[in-house]
């Protein structure tokens, strides 16, 4: 029987997760800091958000009803390293004034709505683009949403899964049209392609050292076949 690009996507997770292990995402304590991150490491790299994190954290501040009744420039001044600072001190106090008055501050509730209901209101909030609300649905509310990056696209277009280009939805749908809907595995999933990107499939890739790049001898990469 021919290979499916379920056999595919599941070959490689499972090549990913014998090179790396797991990687226990998302890298916070709570899950407002999960949704904190997702805004702050827009744009940046993660240190620069982490950075920007601990400060609001040492700071005491990282705390929905203290954000959500701050001045935007008190907590623009404490998330320089976030780069776009202005911008996203406005965009973290408004996620935080929804999330105290339409969820009770509560990831819990929060998580029950419904997933379509819930994506299209954070969608609609100032400053949410698909990747960050996507973050948040899976790592905070653990639903099976495909969270899609710029690894992502890299990565999977590189690998000939993709076209060149291929846009957010059609990056998603990839992966939600062939794998079961697993938070688990959606999860543990997205962190071990930005794992990739980081390390092998850089810019300029090192495909020698890439632990997709044939797997099993059943599939390989159509950039790094060499
Ligand atoms: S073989 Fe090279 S191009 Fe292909 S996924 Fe690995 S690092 Fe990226």
């Amino acid at each position: 029987m021919p290979a499916t690009l379920t056999d595919d996507l599941n070959l490689i997770y499972d090549a990913l997760f014998a090179a790396f292990g797991h990687q226990h995402w998302w890298p916070a304590k709570t899950p407002f800091e999960t949704m904190v991150g997702a805004i702050l490491t827009q744009n940046v790299s993660w240190k620069n958000a982490a950075q920007a994190i601990r400060n609001l954290e040492d700071a005491g501040m990282l705390d929905p009803h203290l954000l959500a009744a701050a001045e935007a420039a008190d907590i623009a001044r404490l998330i320089v390293p976030s780069r776009y600072y202005n911008q996203k001190a406005e965009r973290v106090r408004g996620f935080a004034r929804v999330y105290v008055a339409e969820f009770g501050a509560d990831p819990e509730t929060m998580a029950s709505v419904e997933t379509g209901e819930l994506r299209e209101r954070l969608l609609a909030l100032r400053g949410f683009g698909k990747e960050t609300t996507d973050t948040i649905l899976l790592y905070v509310c653990k639903k099976p949403v495909f969270v899609v990056d710029a690894y992502t696209r890299r990565i999977f277009s590189r690998y000939g899964l993709l076209p060149e280009g291929a846009s957010y939805d059609q990056t998603q749908r990839l992966f939600a049209g062939n794998l079961a809907p697993d938070a688990e595995l959606f999860n543990d999933y997205h962190a071990q392609i930005v794992r990739l990107g980081n390390t092998t499939c850089r810019r300029t890739p090192v495909c020698d050292r890439c632990p997709i790049r044939e797997v099993r001898g059943k599939i390989r990469c159509a950039v790094g076949r060499g």
